[in-house]
């Protein structure tokens, strides 16, 4: 007998279920979309336990008669398309016939519903994909889905979800993409039984940008648009000076649908790229508008990448419209050019050994490591500083070429970690603490972590909703610019680490980066020694903290070689 065995039929609609549902955000992201299809302008969403536990969404759209309910759980029942070549031309976010379906394999899934034209609506009830009942319901026109305890009945599957506070930062993520890309539609969300946000419908962005971003950058935002041939671009820029390390606010969106397209997040730095450096991004959002028969969705079942039949044009139109703004801007003397710089005058020297005074911290690793090779104990000699970014010296055996942003990075970052186990880290009040507004998910973060930012020398008080008072700053890193400073800090700490240590280090770094003497920065003499003395100090890694080298060697040998005198 062969090995081959047909799979069970409930086997295959559940591996095909996870296949379109992997967490509970796919669970949301469908059933919305589900509502917007069906013409509803009001939509409420509601989670419990990151949706683990409860996923609830209402609309005021359509509505469903008993036939349809009865097989909108079926695999391939859809009523948006009916050929192949209907894909082409689709409008709507749905078309597979899969979602309900799926949901409905692994989950307890009910359903109301009630047509307008209709006396009477139903409640459907579902159980890891059998029917349970079918019932007359007197209910407002409109549907209502609710997917209670996802996974219940694959277990495997189940472990595999994170914990709820990761699976509701993936939840956040799409909500807050899915209300840009929607707002001309009313939005509530509701977590744990708290309204996170009720947004009114609106006819541009800009109103959901000072909910979900905060104010200040919804008064600054830039509006530059452009259209040609069937293509229209709209594009929403936040002020440059307040930049992101990730592209996480540079979103962008194809005929109302929120996608991810490395390309266009390319075309968009590149368009930037006279006003910002590489490696950090704005808070933008895209909004491109393009005919139907233009694009394939059919590519991937979550729908989030898509395929463009002419891509050069896209990016050419993003890249052009944005270095035509910068220089119109630029042109009329706007803030819109200014690079966004962290440094400050006079950091150099005063600020290395302001530090020196202030921290006198044991260097412990030279006292338990073996000593790193090389260089150490030799006497060096500072030759000067090429592009006001590097530090050229001289050792016994060879030319040192030393990243001064990096080497101080380096050092900063290794008192901070030396300091601030203990009691000592120095606190230094502010006279006037300073107001700060969050996103809501940052807040939650910082909430979470007042103690640990504390540790660090960081004193936030929480002043109202996502508000917090900046009362104390550590004495190190009391000359930053903490406007630019604190944001990065709530983005480092609403990220998903898996480990508190890695995010200790993620935030230590970013302190230290944003302390550091930037490239391009002139030094005078005594400040390079002062640099180069510390750095070379035995035990002290020579590498940033992100891993990158603080110094290359080029070895006399290696030169008399090359000039052939070996
Ligand atoms: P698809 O959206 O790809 O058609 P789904 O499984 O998501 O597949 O939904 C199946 C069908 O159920 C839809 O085509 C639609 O007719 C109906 N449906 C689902 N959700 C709603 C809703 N909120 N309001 C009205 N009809 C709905
Ligand atoms: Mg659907």
């Amino acid at each position: 007998m062969g090995l081959i065995r047909q799979l069970p039929q409930e086997v295959i609609l559940k591996i095909a279920a996870g296949e379109v549902i992997q967490r509970p955000a796919s669970v949301l992201k469908e059933l919305v979309e589900n509502s917007l299809d069906a013409g509803a302008t009001s939509i409420e969403m509601e989670i419990e336990a990151g949706g683990i536990r409860r996923i609830c969404v209402s609309d005021n759209g359509e509505g469903m008669d008993k036939d349809d309910l009865l097989l909108c759980t079926q695999r391939h029942a859809t009523s948006k398309i009916r050929s192949f070549e209907d894909l082409y031309q689709i409008l709507s976010f749905g078309f597979r016939g899969e979602a309900l379906a799926s949901i409905a394999q692994v989950s307890r899934l009910k359903i109301i519903s009630r047509q307008k034209a209709r006396e009477i609506g139903h409640t459907l009830y579902m159980e890891g994909g059998k029917l349970v009942d079918l019932l007359e319901t007197g209910t407002r026109p409109g549907t209502l889905v609710e997917v209670r305890d996802l996974f219940f009945n694959t277990p495997a599957r189940r472990k595999f979800l994170k914990s709820p506070g990761t699976e509701l930062q993936h939840l956040f993520d799409w909500v807050v993409r899915f209300a840009f890309a929607n707002y001309e539609v009313h939005l509530r969300f509701k977590r744990d039984g708290q309204e996170i946000f009720s947004l009114p419908s609106s006819h541009d962005p800009i109103p959901r940008i000072a909910q979900l971003w905060g104010n200040e950058i919804a008064e600054d935002i830039k509006f530059i648009g452009k259209s040609s041939y069937d293509i229209s671009i709209a594009i929403y820029l936040g002020p440059l000076e307040q930049t992101r390390l990730k592209a996480d606010r540079c979103l962008f969106f194809v005929n109302k649908r929120p996608i991810k397209d490395k390309n266009l997040l390319k075309a968009v730095c590149d368009g930037l790229s006279q006003a910002m450096p590489k490696g950090i991004y704005p808070q933008c959002l895209v909004f491109l508008d393009i005919p139907p028969w233009e694009i394939d969705v059919n590519i991937h079942p979550s729908k989030e990448e898509i395929r463009f039949r002419n891509q050069g044009i896209l990016y050419s139109m993003i890249i052009n419209s944005l270095e035509e703004s910068l220089k119109k801007a630029h042109f009329m003397g706007e803030a819109l050019v200014q690079r966004p710089t962290i440094s400050k005058e006079g950091q150099g020297l005063g600020r290395i050994m302001e530090q020196e005074r202030v921290y006198h911290i044991r260097d412990t690793r030279s006292e338990t490591s073996t000593p790193t090779p090389i260089f150490e104990r030799h006497e060096i000699r500072v030759l000067g500083q090429v592009k006001d970014s590097y530090i050229v010296c001289e050792v016994k055996d060879a030319l040192l070429v030393i990243d001064q942003h990096a080497a101080h990075e380096r050092i900063i970052y290794d008192r901070i970690m030396a300091s601030s186990g203990q009691q000592h880290t120095k606190l230094l009040p502010l006279i006037f603490p300073r107001p700060y507004e969050f996103s809501h998910l940052e807040a939650l973060s910082i909430m979470e972590s007042l103690e640990m930012l504390k540790r660090l020398g960081i004193g936030l008080t929480p002043s109202g909703e996502n508000r917090f008072l900046l009362t104390h700053v550590p004495y190190i890193l009391k000359d930053s610019n903490w406007d630019e400073l604190l944001p990065m800090i709530a983005q480092t700490l609403s990220e998903d680490h898996s480990k508190r240590q890695e995010l200790y280090h993620h935030l230590v770094a970013t302190l230290a980066c944003h302390g550091a003497i930037r490239a391009g920065q002139a030094m005078l003499q005594e400040e390079m020694q002062a640099l180069v003395q510390e750095i070379m100090k035995p035990g002290i890694f020579k590498t940033c903290p992100h891993g990158r080298p603080v110094l290359v060697s080029l070895p006399f040998s290696q030169i008399e070689k090359e000039m052939r005198r070996a």
